[in-house]
């Protein structure tokens, strides 16, 4: 878009409007297999309108939303926004906080994520909007990861295609932002294998040709995700806190139930941290991978760590690698162990998002005036 201070890494063609269509829960991996309950995005991918841009992107770690869409909006990595699971601890509060929907009174998003939006950095440069639901306009996880931009809400995703639409027909140049949260709700509630998941394809993919079909022909329009999923059958949903060995030591627990921090008592020696790395290596050892918060570190998973987000990574980590999910029953209500489609991890299936480039179809030759 010519603003300064960016650099094109993902080297994308210049374009004055620009419409990120950010499809919560839409793997590379899901969109491939179903594509046919998405006629309009396979005949994009399978005509795929040339361009130096990948296709495929990784999410951030964890591949869950508070952490990945906070990488989206400010262009920094976990280790430096902070936004590090869908809970975690907070050092300052011992205790362990959420940061998507049911957000902590105590934490400041501000505070707990000080770096800059990319909206905020264009400071009024290039105008920005947000379209997504009029829930979130005001939310925390939004002030946290995507605040500086002109919130538009609207709730059904009909409704936000077509102000999307409006608004960048109303702008020469804007970037915007349209959120789509239904696939991913469908996919935890029935699995992505599931009819009501592949309904609610049908309707991204009837709500893309129509965003194609109505917006100014200029604007390029972007599809990505968050992360994937996979579904995790019942049985497969394992209550960690029945198993005594699992959790002795250990203070605190949080993340998602395929990416689980483990906090140990501020007391508890390498000993510890060595006997719980055995126990959870012994039991699910073939099924998920354990480290230590110092061998994710090392390894690169969260980026490079800032001080002040240190403390918000478990002291061990367990990664699910088969179709398998963790609670803490102690913890989390019953309704809980009923998701069936999960991310976290670091598998295909849940790190590799789609990067499409959709095609403007609309053939008016001024566009502003478009409905
Ligand atoms: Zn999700």
């Amino acid at each position: 878009m010519g603003a300064s201070g960016f650099s094109n890494v993902l080297r994308l063609p210049a374009a004055r409007r620009i419409c990120v269509v950010l499809v919560d829960g839409l793997g590379k991996a899901l969109l491939t297999q179903r594509a046919g309950h998405a006629p309009f995005l396979r005949g994009v991918m399978a005509a795929d309108g040339g361009g130096e841009h990948p296709r495929t992107l990784h999410a951030a770690f964890p591949s869950t939303t508070a952490t990945s869409l906070t990488s989206l909006g400010t262009g920094q990595v976990p280790g430096q926004h902070g936004m590090l699971g869908y809970d975690v601890l907070d050092p300052e509060q011992d205790k362990v906080v959420n940061l998507l929907g049911n957000w902590d009174g105590g934490v400041d998003p501000q505070r707990w994520q000080p770096f800059p939006t990319v909206f905020e950095q264009l400071d009024g440069r290039i105008p920005t909007a947000t379209v997504s639901l009029p829930k979130f306009a005001q939310s925390p996880m939004t002030r946290a990861a995507l605040r500086g931009s002109t919130f538009l809400g609207a709730t059904s995703p009909q409704a936000r295609v077509q102000v999307a639409a409006e608004t960048l027909a109303a702008h020469p140049t804007m970037l915007l932002y349209l959120y789509w949260s239904e696939l991913d709700k469908a996919g935890h509630g029935h699995g992505a294998d599931s009819a009501k998941w592949e309904s609610q394809l049908e309707e991204l993919d009837a709500g893309m040709k129509r965003l194609a079909a109505t917006v100014p022909p200029d604007t390029l329009i972007l599809l990505t995700a968050d992360h994937g999923m996979v579904d995790v059958p019942r049985p497969a949903r394992i209550d960690y806190s029945q198993y005594p060995e699992l959790v002795d030591g250990v203070r605190h627990t949080a993340g998602e139930p395929r990416m689980v921090h483990l906090y140990l008592e501020p007391d508890a020696g390498p000993g510890t941290c060595a006997r719980l790395v055995a126990a959870w290596l012994e039991r699910f050892g073939t099924k998920a991978w354990v480290l230590t918060k110092d061998e994710a570190v090392a390894s690169g998973y969260f980026g490079e760590v800032r001080d002040g987000a240190s403390g918000r990574i478990g002291d061990i980590l367990v990664l699910a690698r088969e179709t398998i999910a963790f609670y803490d029953m102690r913890r989390v209500g019953p309704h809980a162990i009923e998701v069936v489609g999960q991310h976290g991890s670091i598998t295909k299936a849940e790190r590799e998002v789609p990067l499409l480039r959709i095609p403007v179809t609309a053939r008016s030759p001024k566009g502003s005036k478009r409905r």
